[in-house]
């Protein structure tokens, strides 16, 4: 591939943006609920249809992460398409009606892109998590949003689409875009902000796209260190824990790592205490929608 071909890629004519996938992530609820009405309702040349949609009502009623079990881990090949009983929980039920909906994950019928809105409470500015290093719709979308006082990453799970479990893996593109620190059950303005934005800015890049314009441009993004130290690097050796007795527990990891997710709320239940990150720099080629 010539340096300066850029890739052609089809249109993105179906686009969906979700929230609620946990019921008590409320920036992407409000944000839904706002742009559901009718005064909101603009046509900006974006995708020709976007969905937008709470993705678990029941949740959402009762302000709670999910009602049976976690909705955004329902979405693997063997949950959508096993077999489910009667008494099987109702993220089960919930999950398979979304994959009808906007799926089936991995058909032709799926939709272009899904942007699926989150909240941390980990002290980690906004975040798009992928399961792909080479999607360049989403690196684009990515590099796309300027927020100068928000810090903004890129998160690669390496996990495969046959195992990715969450809501965006329905899409032909997907993402989530997950903003924090805010308390589950909470809103505040300076995150729910910076989520409509970063929703906003989605939705030009994809109109400029759609236009065929080659002007989709990079915008490079600041980076820098939070106080509560999400996306520092996390050296062997350093203090990790403090014991309530006291005591010092260090990190016995072998390579230095870049923790995130640091002692988010609804982790408590699964034991998780962080999350632990390779740094890895990707090149992107430029892309051109296909016949313009
Ligand atoms: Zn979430």
């Amino acid at each position: 591939m010539q340096v300066d071909e850029p890739v052609r890629l089809p249109r993105l004519s179906r686009a969906a943006v979700c929230g609620g996938t946990h019921g008590n992530e409320l920036s992407g609820v409000y944000l839904v609920r706002e742009m559901l009405k009718p005064e909101n309702r603009k046509e900006d040349g974006g995708p020709a249809s976007l969905l937008m949609l709470l993705s678990n009502p029941r949740a959402v009623q009762q302000c709670t992460r999910y009602v049976d079990t976690d909705l955004n881990r329902c979405f693997t090949h063997a949950t959508l398409n096993g077999p489910a009983s009667e008494g099987a929980p109702y993220e089960i039920f919930r999950a398979r009606e979304l994959n009808n909906l906007l799926g089936p994950k991995g058909s032709r019928a799926a939709v272009d892109l899904i942007c699926d809105l989150h909240n941390t409470t980990a002290n980690m500015g906004l975040c798009f998590i992928a399961y792909s290093d080479c999607d360049w719709v989403c690196l684009h979308i990515f590099r796309h949003l300027q927020m100068p006082d928000t810090p903004m990453r890129f998160i690669h799970f390496d996990v495969s689409t046959k195992e990715s479990y969450s809501l965006d893996s329905i899409g032909k593109h997907g993402f989530a875009m997950e903003i924090g620190p805010q308390p589950h059950g909470c809103i505040k303005s300076n995150i729910y902000t910076a989520m409509r934005e970063g929703v906003q800015h989605m939705r030009d890049w994809v109109s400029c796209f759609n236009s065929g314009e080659s002007n989709v441009s990079f915008k490079t993004s600041k980076c820098f260190l939070s106080q509560d130290r999400d996306f520092c690097l996390l050296r062997p050796g350093e203090p990790l824990f403090q014991t309530f007795s006291g005591e010092t527990v260090k990190y016995q990891g072998a390579e230095a790592l870049y923790a995130f997710f640091i002692n988010e709320c609804a982790y408590y239940k699964k034991g998780i205490a962080l999350s632990l990150a390779r740094k890895r720099r990707v090149s992107v080629p430029s892309i051109r929608v296909r016949g313009s």
